[in-house]
C-alpha cells in the first residue's frame, strides 16, 4: 500500500480525553476516531489490526469446535423479558422503540438470542453438545466510557455459548476455551494470566477472567508466586489474618460508651482512643434491592462489595445515604455500630468474629463502644468473607504472602448452568423421554480491548511497538527524498519487490520531510523498516531496522528484500 493513496493521518497531539498511552497511541498513529464519548471508528490502519486479531481468534475458536454464525444487533424486548434482565440490567442497556412503540434493546451480550435459536431447532440430547460464536457489535451504556477501546459503549466482542447434557460435557467445553483463548492471547504476545473471577448471583459454578498485566488496568488481579493461585480481587480469598496488638486494660462485663466528638474515620478515632485500627468494627449500612443490610469489616480492612453482594442475593447494592442510616440505626451516620440493631440482617467478616474484643460505633452522635466483644454483645445473622484481600495477605491455598497486581480484563469464560435454559424453556430430551433444562456456558473475548492491551504492554517513548502478529502491516518502506530519481526508482524497485514476496507493506512515498517520516514510522511502529536515501542510494544501500531496538543496519540494495523477510522472521 502506498501511503500516499491511503486513508491514514497521524496526529501530532494527544487527544485531550486520552488518559492512557493505548488510547493516546491508537489515535495519534491515526488507528482510530472517535466519534462520541465510547464510540469509535476504526481507521483503515486500526481495522487491519483488528481484523487481523479477529482471524486468530476465529482460527482458534474454529479448531476448538466452535462453530460461527452471527445474530443480529437490535434484539426484541421479550426475550429480555423472558429472562428477566429486562428489568434488572439497567441503564447499561440501550434501549429502542420500533416505529409501532415495541420495545427493542441493542445487544450488549446475546445469551437471550441464542438461547432462543437454540431452544427452537434442539429437542433431543443427541443434537448436544453444541458449541456457537460470533464475532459482532456490542452496546453497552457504560456510566464512564474511556480509555478509548478498552472501555467503549460500541465495541467488538467475540462471544460463545455453550449447551450441554450434563456438567461433564460444559466442563470439557470450558476447558477446550480456555486452551483456545491461551493460544489466543500466547499468539498475540501478549503476558497475561488467567484468574479465577466473581460468579456473582447466577449461580454458575466456575468462571475464569483472562487479565493482561498492565498497570492502567481497571482490575486488579491477586496472585499467590508461590502455588499460582489467581484470582480477581473481587473473588480473591486469604487465609487468616494474624491477630491485631492486644487489647490496652482489661476487659469490660459490657461495652461502654465514650465520648468521641466529630471522629467517625477509623483513623481519627483510633488515634483519639489511642487503639489501632484492627481493633475496629468498621460498620456499613448498605441498601439493595431487596433490604437494608449492614455490613461488618475490621477496621484496617476494606469491605469488597461484591463479595456482600452475592451473600446477600442481591443485584443491586449501595451504601445507604445518611438519613436511611439514622433511619436503620438510630443515631448518626458515621457513628454506626452493631450492638443493639434490630430489624436488619447483620453480616460480618470472618476476621470481625475473631476479635475477641473490639471498639465500634455506638448508633449516637459523637459516641463509640469500646469492650464490645463479638457473639456476646451482638450475633450477626450470617458470618462470611467480606474484606478486599491485599498484598501481603496468606494464601488461602499455600500460606505464602500473596501479590496484586493491575490487569486488563480481555477474556471472561463462564459457566452459566441453567439459568438462562431454564427461564427460558430451552430444554432437550433425555434417553428416557425426560425434559432438562440445558446446561450453558458463555465465552466473552474483548476484540478492541485485546488490541488496546497489546498497545499498553508494547510501547516505548517513540510509539506504539507491534507484535507482529498485529502490526497492522509487517514493514514500512520509506523513501525519504522521493524527488530524487535515484531514490523513487529504488524505493519503487523494493516496493515491488516486497509485494510480489507476499510481504505487507505500507510504502511511505509522501512528499514530507524526513524527520516527519521517520517519526511517523516510529509511532506507528511496523516491526521492520527499510529506509531508502539518497546517499545511500549512490552507495548501493538501504538502511534496515528493527522497530524494537531501533538499531540502524545498511544492506545491499539487492538484498533489501531478504534481509527484510529475515528480520521479520526474527520478531
Ligand atoms: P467489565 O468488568 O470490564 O465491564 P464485563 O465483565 O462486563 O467487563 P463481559 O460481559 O464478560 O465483560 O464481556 C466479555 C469481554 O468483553 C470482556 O472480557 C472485555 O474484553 C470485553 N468488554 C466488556 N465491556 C467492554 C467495553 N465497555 N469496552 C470494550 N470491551 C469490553
Ligand atoms: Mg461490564
Amino acid at each position: 500500500m502506498r501511503w500516499s493513496h491511503y486513508f491514514l493521518f497521524t496526529l501530532r497531539d494527544n487527544p485531550s480525553d486520552a488518559e492512557v498511552i493505548s488510547h493516546q497511541l491508537l489515535a495519534r498513529a491515526g488507528m482510530i476516531d472517535k466519534l462520541a464519548a465510547g464510540i469509535y471508528t476504526y481507521l483503515p490502519l486500526g481495522w487491519r489490526s483488528i481484523d487481523k486479531l479477529m482471524r486468530i481468534v476465529r482460527d482458534e475458536m474454529n479448531a476448538a469446535g466452535a462453530v460461527e454464525l452471527m445474530m443480529p444487533c437490535v434484539q426484541p424486548a421479550e426475550l429480555w423479558q423472558k429472562s428477566g434482565r429486562w428489568q434488572v440490567y439497567g441503564k447499561e442497556l440501550l434501549r429502542l422503540k420500533d416505529r409501532h412503540e415495541r420495545d427493542f434493546c441493542f445487544g450488549p451480550t446475546h445469551e437471550e438470542v441464542i438461547t432462543d435459536a437454540v431452544r427452537r431447532r434442539i429437542t433431543s440430547y443427541r443434537q448436544l453438545p453444541v458449541n456457537l460464536y460470533q464475532i459482532q457489535t456490542k452496546f453497552r451504556d457504560e456510566i464512564r466510557p474511556r480509555f478509548g477501546l478498552m472501555r467503549g459503549r460500541e465495541f467488538i466482542m467475540k462471544d460463545a455459548y455453550s449447551f450441554h447434557t450434563s456438567a461433564a460435557s460444559l466442563d470439557e467445553a470450558y476447558r477446550a476455551m480456555e486452551r483456545a483463548y491461551r493460544r489466543v492471547f500466547d499468539r498475540c504476545g501478549l503476558r497475561y494470566t488467567a484468574v479465577e473471577a466473581d460468579t456473582g448471583n447466577i449461580g454458575g459454578s466456575e468462571s475464569h477472567e483472562f487479565m493482561v498485566l498492565a498497570a492502567t488496568g481497571e482490575d486488579a488481579v491477586v496472585s499467590c508466586p508461590a502455588c499460582g493461585y489467581g484470582a480477581n480481587v473481587e473473588k480473591a480469598a486469604s487465609g487468616p489474618l494474624p491477630p491485631p496488638p492486644a487489647w490496652p486494660g482489661r476487659v469490660p462485663a459490657a461495652p461502654e460508651a465514650v465520648l468521641t466528638p466529630g471522629t467517625t474515620s477509623v483513623a481519627d478515632v483510633g488515634e483519639f482512643l489511642s487503639l489501632p485500627p484492627a481493633r475496629f468494627i468498621k460498620t456499613m449500612i448498605v441498601e439493595t434491592d431487596r433490604e437494608f443490610a449492614v455490613a461488618l469489616v475490621r477496621g484496617d480492612d476494606e469491605l469488597n462489595e461484591v463479595k456482600l453482594k452475592n451473600v446477600l442475593g442481591a443485584v443491586h447494592l449501595q451504601l445507604a445515604s445518611e438519613a436511611k442510616v439514622e433511619q436503620v440505626t438510630g443515631g448518626a451516620m458515621g457513628f454506626s455500630g452493631p450492638v443493639g440493631l434490630k430489624g436488619v440482617r447483620i453480616v460480618a467478616d470472618f476476621e470481625v468474629m475473631r476479635l475477641e474484643v473490639a471498639a465500634t460505633g455506638a448508633n449516637r452522635a459523637d459516641h463509640h463502644l469500646v469492650g464490645v466483644v463479638p457473639g456476646r454483645d451482638f450475633t450477626p445473622d450470617v458470618v462470611a468473607d467480606l474484606r478486599v484481600v491485599r498484598g501481603g495477605d496468606a494464601c488461602p491455598r499455600c500460606g505464602a504472602p500473596l501479590e496484586v497486581q493491575r490487569g486488563i480484563e480481555v477474556g471472561h469464560i463462564f459457566k452459566l448452568g441453567t439459568k438462562y435454559s431454564a427461564a427460558m424453556e430451552c430444554c432437550y430430551l433425555d434417553e428416557r423421554g425426560q425434559t432438562h433444562p440445558m446446561i450453558m456456558g458463555c465465552y466473552g473475548l474483548g476484540i478492541g480491548r485485546t488490541m488496546a492491551a497489546a498497545v499498553e504492554q508494547n510501547h516505548d517513548e517513540h510509539g506504539i511497538v507491534w507484535p507482529r502478529p498485529l502490526a497492522p502491516f509487517e514493514v514500512e518502506l520509506i523513501a525519504l527524498n522521493p524527488d530524487v530519481a535515484a531514490v523513487r526508482e529504488a524505493a519503487d524497485g523494493l516496493y515491488g519487490q516486497l509485494q510480489a514476496a507476499g510481504v505487507e507493506v505500507l510504502f511511505d512515498d509522501r512528499d514530507e520531510r524526513p524527520g516527519v517520516k521517520l517519526n511517523d514510522a516510529d509511532l506507528i511502529g511496523f516491526p521492520v523498516r527499510v529506509v531508502v536515501g539518497k546517499k545511500g542510494v549512490e552507495q548501493g544501500q538501504v538502511e534496515l531496522s528493527l522497530r524494537r531496538d531501533r538499531i540502524k543496519l545498511p544492506v545491499p540494495l539487492a538484498e533489501g528484500v531478504a534481509r527484510a523477510r529475515e528480520a521479520l522472521a526474527s520478531v
